[in-house]
């Protein structure tokens, strides 16, 4: 059985609820807002949240900034970048897996115990979920194996077929 997977969970719901110490946002590199997941964290944290990202400067594909979390429950946003699904070649898989560990890392400086994930790059982005799922799952294992915070990764789904998935990465996880 392995250690990592009850450090794990998977959540069916809308991230922006979620009282955790940080949830990450599938952003893109203005970091001004859009649609899907980032437009919905951007009408709940209120307009001071596009105020800092404005300061930013935005943010490369693979790469992660912090905000604070403004109006909603969870204390920090971490913006990261996913890629544009382009057929798999393109370096999509390792950008990906950056934006996990990138958002790791930032979670890891302000001493984040509880960090929630959303299925980056798996809406418009076009990442297939089963690829996505698994990239997710391998990169967060591999990051908290070797590190002792954030106590507990959160995969935040937005449909239970989604959820399925990262279930399903976790028994093969657990089994490995
Ligand atoms: P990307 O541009 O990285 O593909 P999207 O926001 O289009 O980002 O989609 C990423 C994932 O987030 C999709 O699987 C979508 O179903 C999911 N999603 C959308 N809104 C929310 C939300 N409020 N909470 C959690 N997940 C969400």
């Amino acid at each position: 059985m392995s250690e990592i997977a009850p450090r794990i969970d998977v959540h069916v719901g809308d991230i922006t609820k979620l009282a955790v110490d940080a949830i990450v946002n599938a952003a893109n590199t203005s970091l001004l807002g859009g649609g899907g997941v980032d437009g919905a964290i951007h009408r709940a944290a209120g307009p001071e949240l596009l105020a800092e990202c404005r300061t930013l400067n935005g943010c490369k594909v693979g790469d992660a900034k912090l905000t604070k979390g403004y109006k909603l429950p969870a204390h920090y946003i971490i913006h990261t970048v996913g890629p544009v699904w382009q057929g798999g070649g393109k370096g999509e898989a390792q950008l990906l897996a950056s934006c996990y560990r990138r958002s790791l890392e930032l979670a890891v400086a302000k001493d984040c115990r509880t960090v929630a994930f959303p299925a980056i790059s798996t809406g418009v982005y076009r990442y297939p979920k089963d690829q996505a799922t698994q990239v997710a799952v391998d990169t967060v294992s591999a990051f908290i194996s070797q590190n002792a915070v954030p106590e507990t990764v959160v995969f935040c789904c937005f449909d239970q077929q989604t959820a399925e998935l990262y279930q399903q990465a976790l028994l093969r996880l657990a089994g490995a």
